[in-house]
């Protein structure tokens, strides 16, 4: 008996050894520092080569080799690599550099100045997607700094292009390109975050999962002439009927284990009310009536639960007096991971039962790729991380309605998961990524920082 306590006193003590501690409070200088530099540097798409030269700056005055990359001179990718021992495939922790553009009038500071001010650090990218290229910059150079010895190769990479990724400079140029530079088991990325309640951590989200743009034209086609003259098949009148029914159609509900897990963990930190129409979905007998309260209440969730179709744009005619010959409506249609999306299609095709209506599917933006799983080495130390620095918090595993690069990397194989700091729900909503004005809680990303540490450690440190 004492034996075995003493090996596993051992064990343990051997364990906390392999993984340097850090002095958080000391770090907090340094990090704030990266982090206000990161937005400090205007990147919006075009630009993205000044923050790969200053991480690569960073990186490589401390010894940690890098690769640049770049389809485009001024839109470069740059990778990092510390080496582990092999014995585990490796992880790679990456983040855009790229930020969406501003409008400066909007703004009550410099959208670049990373202006720290009522206890926010204020910025374009200071949510999307700074904090986690600061973390995993940070991670890197203390991995080197602290002679990390680790079981698996831990890969950085500052992608460029991926809020406007027309051109395909960042993950698709990364992925069909230089795939060996960025293979790995898993991935962690944007995507996820926590939720702030009275100064508290309730929850802690995970991107574990995410809808695929598979969006389609309807093109309905009749007999043109005068307008003094209606006719039976006039295109207008067959698209107006088929947006209609397209409108409306409930799609079929699925749950997938990420929805699933969602919804039941949702119920056990909701009122009683919400909770039970969230336990409800899991209910043949009872979902139908869950269903109709979310799409008229919480179009987000009702959205999370199917293959949802979107009538978005339509266009006919020439004139008032034309009748058109052709109409034609787009749809954004957003798929579940796992939809089968010829057959959906066809299923579509039997709601408009309209033969003068065609459904002509758009060029694909994002491949098809099935959810991260729950039950990996990845996912589990997500959820030891979040209980160790939070310990009331819940874990929710979350299937996002649009589309981000975890796409490509899961149709490669590489689980993939989002990750994100803590935030308000009015924060989230009034300054979040993409709004007017960007910001995020100062004191937020130290213990963000901290996290992905913990959780890059924990995956990748030899135990
Ligand atoms: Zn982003």
């Amino acid at each position: 008996m004492m034996r075995k306590i003493l090996a596993s006193l051992v064990a343990a003590g051997a364990a906390i050894g392999q993984v340097p501690a850090i002095d958080w409070e000391k770090q907090k200088t340094e990090i704030l520092k990266c982090y206000r530099e990161l937005i400090q540097i205007d990147t919006q798409a075009g630009n993205e080569t000044q923050a790969a030269e200053y991480l690569k700056k960073l990186l490589e005055a401390e010894g940690i080799p890098t690769k640049m990359f770049a389809l485009q001179p001024a839109r470069a990718n740059l990778v990092a690599r510390i080496k582990g021992n092999g014995s585990k495939r490796p992880i790679l922790i990456l983040a855009h550099t790229d930020v969406v553009p501003v409008q400066r009038e909007k703004w009550p500071v410099d959208p670049f100045g990373a202006v720290i001010k009522d206890g926010y650090v204020w910025g374009r990218g200071s949510l999307d997607d700074k904090p986690v290229l600061a973390a995993n910059l940070m991670v890197m150079l203390l991995l080197k700094r602290n002679k990390a010895l680790l079981d698996r190769d831990v890969i950085f990479l500052a992608e460029s292009g991926e809020e406007a990724d027309t051109t395909g400079v960042g993950i698709n140029f990364m992925v069909n390109q230089h795939f060996d530079e960025i293979d790995a088991e898993f991935s962690l990325t944007e995507g996820g975050g926590a939720t702030i309640e009275n100064g508290r951590v309730v929850t802690m989200n995970f991107g574990t999962a995410e809808k695929v743009p598979a969006r389609a034209r309807l093109v309905a086609n009749g007999t043109s002439g005068h307008g003094s003259v209606p006719r039976l098949d006039n295109a207008l009148i067959h698209l107006g009927a088929a947006v209609e029914k397209v409108g409306r159609w409930q799609t079929p509900m699925r749950l997938n284990d990420t929805t699933r897990t969602y919804f039941e963990k949702l119920a056990l930190i909701s009122p009683p009310e919400k909770a039970a129409r969230y336990n409800a979905l899991l209910d043949p007998a009872k979902a139908a009536e869950a269903q109709r309260y979310l799409a008229a209440n919480e179009p987000q969730l009702y959205s999370m639960l199917r293959t949802s179709v979107a009538p978005t744009m339509m266009k006919a005619g020439v004139g008032a007096n034309v009748i058109p010959s052709e109409a034609e409506a787009t749809l954004d249609i957003r798929a579940l991971p796992d939809e089968d999306i010829t057959k959906f299609y066809e299923e579509m095709q039997k709601v408009i039962g309209d033969p003068a209506v065609k459904i002509v599917p758009l060029p694909a933006t994002r491949p098809f790729s099935p959810a991260s799983r729950l039950d990996t080495e990845m996912y589990r130390i997500l959820e030891r991380v979040s209980k160790q620095m939070y310990p009331d918090a819940t874990v929710l595993p979350s299937m996002s309605t649009g589309a981000s690069d975890k796409a490509q990397l899961r149709a490669k194989g590489i689980q993939s998961y989002g990750i994100g700091p803590a935030n308000t729900r009015a924060d989230s909503t009034n300054f979040g990524a993409h709004s007017d004005v960007e910001r995020l809680p100062e004191a937020s990303i130290y213990p963000f920082v901290e996290f992905v540490w913990k959780v890059v450690t924990e995956i990748a440190a030899h135990h």
